[in-house]
């Protein structure tokens, strides 16, 4: 860094923190910055703040929103007695496009991992039980990833649910063990879904 002038070497260290790049893309990357024009930076800017400051998660399934509702839970054609469970809202994107669900959904924000230290009170596992409370939910989907951690999760929530009475479900495993339902594509997802057991 010391070959830089401060500013530079700065926006090159905060290019430098993002996922997937190396000291030489973010190099290349501040370097587009600067050569590109002040108002292409600055929208970049405003994007970044923008997106961060109105972007938040619903009230009632976590999903990432800019209202208080998002427009899957205020949409009253969508089948309100299933709720399927997610680890992340780039899952919840991924089974949105292949237009074969129409129930509801609860975003954890994550899986339980001991040996991350992630324990069941750091993800919004009390926020979907609160949804839990009445009768209108028959259905809970565990549509958590097929990994360790995410098995996990998903016995973990049955244990909790099934004694409410409610039916849980796991996806079928059409999606490869170990995998990330994100890249999973719209037949496997639909397959899983369709495929799915009691638990
Ligand atoms: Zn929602």
């Amino acid at each position: 860094m010391e070959f830089y002038v401060a500013p530079l070497a700065r926006l090159i260290e905060q290019f430098e923190k993002l996922p997937g790049i190396g000291h030489k893309t973010a190099r290349r990357l501040a370097f587009y910055v600067l050569s590109s024009p002040i108002d292409e930076a600055e929208d970049f800017a405003d994007a970044l703040i923008s997106a961060k400051r109105l972007v938040k998660y619903c009230e009632i399934c976590q999903n990432i929103t800019d209202t208080d509702v998002c427009a899957i839970c205020g949409d009253t054609r969508r089948d309100s007695g299933v709720i399927c469970v997610m680890e992340s809202p780039k899952d919840v994107i991924s089974l949105e496009r292949t237009k074969e669900y129409h129930g509801l959904y609860h975003v954890l924000h994550g899986a339980i991992s001991p040996m991350d230290d992630v324990g069941p009170e750091d993800i919004k596992i009390p926020e979907l039980l609160k949804r839990l409370n009445d009768d209108t939910v028959k259905e809970v989907i565990m549509a958590t990833n097929p990994t360790i951690e995410g098995e996990a999760t998903a016995m973990y929530i049955a244990r909790l649910i099934k004694p409410l009475g409610v039916k849980v479900t796991r996806i079928a495993h059409g999606v490869p063990v170990g995998g990330d339902l994100e890249y999973a594509d719209e037949v496997t997802l639909t397959r899983a879904i369709e495929g799915r057991r009691e638990m």
